[in-house]
């Protein structure tokens, strides 16, 4: 069985990071989820006061970017990797509302995005990785032996995205996370660097009425079908 590099795309809250996940687990690989990376520079940016309220500085954010180290640990107690930002982990923080609110402009930014995608291509350079975002299978790795684009329908990711959040005892609203859904959609769709549209060579999986286990199952034998 030959090492290959898996490229899952799609839109927000389709459980693209759940499935990465679970794949990579199963068949030994690195799984690095890119939007984490996104985060934790909006993260950096709400912390550093690089958005004034809505607004975010350019010049600042620049300036900034040599300061803005990003890594991923392996969390013992979950089992999974948790996102460390200069050294601190902010796996919990970067998940929050709040970031989730600005994380899509600060994904719009041509040298934020180029920085990413330097550091993406280099995690993938002995193969043997599950990578997930929205630009993998077009920008980061567009030999990527298997793409996948991931999809749900909106009012089904935001009901699992919101139980998500309860959970971890967020307070929020049906309406407020399907309307990030979608805002996030269309500025990830609509954005002028790399927007997110499915490769032509990369397989749709529309998981709306799919068990996460029925996912699993079909991913599985796309990787077998690929690497073999
Ligand atoms: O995947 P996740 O929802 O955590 O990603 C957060 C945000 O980061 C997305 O809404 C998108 O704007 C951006 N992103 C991106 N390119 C990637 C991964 C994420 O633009 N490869």
């Amino acid at each position: 069985m030959k090492k290959i590099i898996i490229a899952l795309d799609g839109h927000s809250s389709c459980g693209k990071s759940t499935m990465a996940k679970d794949l990579a687990a199963k068949i030994g690989y690195k799984y690095i989820d890119s939007g984490a990376m996104y985060r934790a520079v909006t993260l950096y940016s709400i912390e550093n006061g690089i958005f004034k309220g809505e607004q975010l500085n350019p010049d600042a954010l620049e300036k900034a970017m040599d300061h803005i180290k990003i890594d991923f640990h392996p969390n013992p107690e979950t089992g999974k990797s948790d996102t460390y930002l200069n050294g601190k982990n902010v796996e919990k923080k970067i998940r929050g509302m709040e970031v989730a609110g600005k994380v899509s402009p600060i994904a719009t930014v041509g040298f934020v995005r180029r920085a990413m995608v330097r550091q993406q291509q280099e995690f993938g350079m002995e193969k043997g990785i599950v990578m997930d975002g929205r630009d993998i299978g077009t920008v980061v790795f567009p030999h990527a032996e298997l793409k996948v684009f991931v999809t749900a329908r909106p009012e089904v990711r935001a009901q699992r995205r919101l139980d998500e959040l309860k959970a971890k005892g967020e307070d929020t609203t049906f309406e407020e996370v399907l309307d990030n859904i979608k805002q996030r959609d269309l500025i990830d769709s609509t954005r002028s660097e790399s927007p997110l549209r499915k490769a032509d060579d990369a397989f749709v999986l529309d998981n709306s009425d799919l068990t996460i286990d029925e996912q699993n199952k079909i991913l599985l034998k796309m990787f077998q079908e690929k690497s073999n």
